[in-house]
């Protein structure tokens, strides 16, 4: 099984990167993504965890933003995690997401919510990017919500009056960074209508024209309707199709393989990659 998106403890998953990579092995997965928000900051530790007959697919899902403020994931894989210019990308999104905490804070405490930055980095493991799952954890902890899915139904979705987004590269750019830096560039879940506004369709000509390699048509935020239109893009710009679990243990439902590539679209996804990265123990 090739499962090419999954978080840890070094985002706004509940494993560790070691943790992960068991689980993974147990569950049957051959080829597995490791694509912290924002971070590589847990690739090291993936990597001496790793055993065969797993391979392992460093990346990273990187927030992104269009001008007309549609919130997008872009998941980069196999990329040089030193090039520059994407690096800083990263690096100040993950600065500007203190910021952007405090001011979802402010909102929440005159709503009568008292929590506070201290209370949310309590629930950040160290190196990890901050986000809105950390705010949730903190909303548990003091008793507001009973977790992470009514945290975000009732406080932290993004057309909650209590949300503030962060900076964030748009779409195109970032996968011209990925790009640049020898990756592969899948857009994830690009038409999940649950989690907000999403792309309109005739945005993919320029996502392609910046490079992008693939669709990620099949996740569980995606209806039938979504991945039928989504398969029509596919086809009308020759990208490959991947499919994948968004795990974040325990943080959401989703399970490890739930959803995975078939091996003819990951053999065409890595080979649109300038060097062989794929990690093997
Ligand atoms: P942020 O990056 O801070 O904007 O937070 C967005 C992240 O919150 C997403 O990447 C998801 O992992 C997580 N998220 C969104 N909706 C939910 C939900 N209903 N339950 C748990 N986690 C969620
Ligand atoms: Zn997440
Ligand atoms: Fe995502
Ligand atoms: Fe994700």
């Amino acid at each position: 099984m090739i499962d090419l998106h999954t978080h840890t403890l070094n985002s706004d998953g509940t494993d560790t990167p070691a943790q992960l990579i068991n689980k993974a092995l147990a569950r049957g997965i051959e080829v597995l993504a490791i694509t912290d928000h924002d971070t590589i900051s847990g690739w090291d530790e993936a990597i001496r965890h790793l055993r065969p007959p797993m391979q392992l697919v460093l990346g990273s899902e990187i927030s992104c933003q269009t001008l007309e403020g549609i919130s997008v994931h872009m998941l980069g894989l196999l990329f040089d995690p030193n090039f520059a210019p994407l690096a800083e990308v990263m690096q100040k999104t993950r600065e500007n997401r203190y910021g952007r905490m405090e001011k979802i804070l402010t909102r929440l405490n005159k709503a009568g919510y008292l929590i506070t930055m201290h209370d949310v980095l309590q629930q950040l493991s160290e190196g990890a990017t901050l986000g809105r799952p950390h705010l949730a954890d903190a909303l548990i902890a003091k008793g507001y919500v009973k977790d992470r899915e009514e945290a975000f139904a009732q406080l932290l979705h993004n057309n909650s009056k209590f949300y503030v987004s962060h900076y964030s590269p748009t779409p195109e750019e970032t996968v011209r960074l990925i790009k640049g830096a020898g990756g592969v560039a899948v857009i994830a879940h690009p038409f999940a209508s649950l989690r907000g506004r999403t792309l309109p369709p005739e945005v993919f000509a320029s996502l392609v024209e910046a490079g992008l390699d693939g669709i990620e048509i099949d996740h569980r935020d995606h209806s039938v309707a979504e991945r039928e239109q989504l398969r029509g893009i596919l086809t009308e710009y020759d990208l490959v199709a991947t499919g994948s679990s968004d795990y974040h243990g325990t943080g959401k439902l989703n399970l490890l393989g739930e959803f995975t590539t078939r091996p003819d679209q990951w053999e065409k996804l890595e080979a649109r990659a300038r060097e062989q990265r794929v990690v093997t123990a």
